[in-house]
């Protein structure tokens, strides 16, 4: 279980822990996986036989998550706190903790919404959900953490976290879309099968009853979309947007109606984890701005700066 804030971080055991992909991998153009390949009886190459051999693979750094959600219908309605009896919050927590995540979890409720500056500069990736009470997250405290993604933590905003400030103002549009509750069937088709957040997931998770969410959805065009949503009423949805502010990166991700146990879901938890492993924070260098001094030797008598 996820420890309350204000204790210390819990240390969960790694013997669970599965090989996480390096980060560069992405960066240098590729999403395939470069792990050695195994030869199966036939003399093919069998690269699930390859994942099975470094799933056993310990790492040595947690990711540190911060779980993130305003609490508000599990407090008001006792179908959603029947589903969730540990709130929305302490699900995915749990989730991501048996997944070999340092997790802790912020609401709404408490100061500064759980969100200090303490709280946020030992976070690597935030995941975010909210609906009913966007309007009461503190402007300082959206700022705090929109500089905090700016600098390189990770952002996984959750479903009708769309609307939220935060994730509106890193996009910069209104991320409105149209919905309906219908309890109806959803398939989230990958449509980017080599990208680490699709990793472990098969052609389609299906989701027997959900809240459609319908284009248009109006986001800036993802860096890279890895689901796309087809619903039984006929719409269609980006379901899982992936993009970089700063030096941080935001994963969108659809599923997750309070009303539904979207996450009890394993295929759903799957991604969670793979989005967290995506989004944490690198080690690349820390940038340098405004009047450089040169590197190489350079005339520098040239006088016609105004500044
Ligand atoms: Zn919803």
């Amino acid at each position: 279980m996820p420890l309350a804030r204000g204790g210390t971080r819990t240390e969960h055991s790694t013997l669970n822990r599965v090989a996480r992909y390096p980060r560069e991998m992405e960066a240098s153009g590729g999403f395939d996986d470069k792990r050695a390949p195994v030869q199966n009886a036939n003399g093919r190459t069998d690269c699930r036989l390859a994942n099975a051999v470094t799933a056993e693979v310990e790492t040595t750094s947690m990711t540190r998550v911060t779980v993130w959600n305003e609490n508000v219908h599990e407090q008001e309605h006792e179908a959603v706190a029947d589903l969730y009896p540990d709130g929305i919050h302490g699900a995915i927590a749990s989730a991501l903790a048996e997944r070999g995540f340092d997790t802790e979890t912020a609401t709404l409720q408490e100061p500064e919404h759980g969100l200090t500056e303490d709280v946020l500069a030992e976070t690597d990736v935030l995941t975010w959900w909210g609906h009913a009470a966007h309007d009461q997250v503190d402007d300082e405290v959206v700022s705090r953490v929109k500089e905090r993604v700016l600098e390189g933590m990770g952002l996984i905003v959750l479903h009708s976290g769309h609307y939220s400030k935060i994730f509106r103002e890193l996009m910069g549009t209104t991320c409105s879309l149209k919905w309906r509750e219908a309890a109806e069937t959803e398939r989230l088709w990958v449509v980017e099968p080599g990208h680490p957040i699709a990793d472990g997931v098969e052609e389609y998770i299906e989701l027997p009853e959900t809240e459609m969410y319908g284009e248009r959805f109006d986001i800036p065009a993802p860096d890279t979309l890895v689901f796309n949503s087809w619903f039984e009423g006929g719409e269609v949805f980006r379901s899982g947007c992936c993009y970089r502010r700063g030096a941080g990166r935001i994963f969108y991700f659809r599923p997750g109606h309070e009303t539904y146990p979207i996450y009890h879901n394993e295929a759903i938890q799957q991604v969670l984890a793979n989005a967290c492993d995506w989004a944490a924070a690198g080690n690349g260098p820390e940038p340098s701005f405004g009047n450089a001094d040169p590197i190489e030797a350079i005339d520098e008598s040239d006088d016609r700066s105004v500044h």
